[in-house]
């Protein structure tokens, strides 16, 4: 393949694993959802029947593709883990109906939104946006992803996350007050989906802190697992 020629390197696409497979998934775009289970939104001080989940983004090159170690990131003290079910999509658009949806869907893995709470809590006094908190360097491990040709697409199913062996994060994907479908359908009101796009779909209650030497497992039952250790 050739293009023109560029005055810098072009800059490298971000390519995910996918299960049973050489090929690799190209990553465009990370779209992520706020307080998409009530359990979550209650313990971050919100009322879920009164504000509904909502967008931001990560970088794509925050994605931390399996078997490497996640660095304590800088400037911060307060680092928290959310294991978040996170949707690949395959094709895109714009005010995708809800019933299209799941067609756009390659594949499903299991990932990590970590998140500097210290940096997100002041950005949130101050009315700011969340970058610095949300979209830094390495800030979401995730898992190959498994094709929904193989999968299908799991509306239930357990959610969970153990620190240094112990359960802290344990909900299942039932609990999300946005369907996947109803997060694609939205997101396309927003913004036009394309493939590559990627989508971490918010974390159920017991998220916490973590800091180096820490080991975390996390699942999604009949879906995937990932394990990350924090440098
Ligand atoms: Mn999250």
């Amino acid at each position: 393949m050739s293009g023109p020629a560029t005055v810098i390197p072009l800059p490298q696409s971000v390519l995910l694993p996918v299960d049973g497979l050489s090929e690799r998934f190209p990553v465009r775009r990370v779209y992520c959802v706020g307080r998409n289970y009530a359990d979550h939104a209650i313990e971050m001080g919100h009322d879920p029947s009164r504000e509904p989940p909502f967008f931001f983004q990560k970088n794509a090159d925050n994605l931390l593709p399996p078997g490497r170690e996640f660095p304590y990131p800088p400037l911060s003290s307060d680092v928290h883990f959310e294991v978040e079910c996170v949707v690949a999509l395959k094709s895109g658009g714009q005010d995708i109906a809800i019933e299209n949806t799941l067609d756009c869907v390659y594949g499903y893995a299991v990932g990590v939104d970590f998140t500097r709470r210290d940096l997100q809590a002041e950005a949130k006094k101050l009315g700011r946006p969340w970058e610095v908190a949300k979209a830094f360097e390495y800030s979401a491990p995730v898992s190959a992803i498994v094709p929904a040709s193989l999968l299908g697409h799991p509306a239930a199913g357990r959610i969970w996350l153990e620190l240094n062996g112990k359960r802290l994060q344990d909900g299942d994907l039932n609990q999300m007050i946005w369907k996947v479908p109803e997060i694609i359908a939205e997101l396309s009101k927003l913004f036009i989906l394309a493939p590559g796009d990627v989508i971490m779909t918010g974390t159920p209650a017991g998220v916490g802190a973590v800091r180096r030497g820490d080991h975390i497992n996390c699942g999604i039952d009949g879906v995937a697992q990932l394990s990350i250790n924090v440098a």
